[in-house]
């Protein structure tokens, strides 16, 4: 704290950092304090496993084989994915194609289909210039295991949260 009172350090302070990374493994609770963080400085959240779950998602639908990195970073590239804050604060719209696919990326298909489709090169590739262009935008808070290293290596703010194995297990 400052002698004025006021927090130290870049949050808080008029400077303050307009990227911010968050990594962490799974189950770290990185996700729920990307969002937090998100809300009090009012900034955009964007959760980059969202961005995997859409690719798979985009893959079962167009019945395109999800180990078919070069066909599925095509598939991103030209649904043009885009995740917003819902208006209502509900949760993000993450638009594929011009559709809200979020409701449809939390099943047990999309989970298997985004973690192969995230051991993809040319995947990857087509979601980092997704990831690089909406850091370049500002205000945005980035949560995800490769965002401070890979993703935002400069970004102002980079935040890496761990969790004990027994908390992690029991998420
Ligand atoms: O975090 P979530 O479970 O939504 O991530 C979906 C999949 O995408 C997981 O398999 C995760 O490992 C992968 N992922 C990734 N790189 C990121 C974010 C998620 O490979 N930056």
């Amino acid at each position: 704290m400052r002698p004025d009172g006021r927090a130290s350090g870049a949050i808080g302070a008029a400077g303050r950092p307009r990227t911010i990374a968050i990594d962490g493994p799974v189950a770290s609770g990185k996700s729920s304090v990307g969002q937090g963080l998100a809300a009090r400085l009012g900034y955009l959240v964007l959760d980059t496993g969202l961005l995997y779950r859409a690719a798979a998602r985009l893959a079962i639908d167009a019945a395109i084989p999800l180990e078919d990195g070069a066909r599925v970073a095509a598939l991103v590239r030209e649904a043009g994915i885009e995740v917003r804050q819902s208006a209502a604060g509900d949760g993000p719209i993450v638009l594929a194609g011009g559709c809200d696919v979020a409701p449809r990326l939390g099943t047990s298909e999309v989970d298997a289909g985004a973690s192969i489709v995230s051991a993809q090169p040319e995947v990857r590739a087509a979601l980092l210039d997704l990831q690089r262009r909406t850091a370049r935008r500002g205000a945005v808070v980035m949560v995800g295991r490769d965002i401070g290293t890979v993703v935002l290596p400069d970004a102002d703010l980079k935040l890496y949260l761990d969790a004990s194995a027994e908390a992690r297990a029991r998420r």
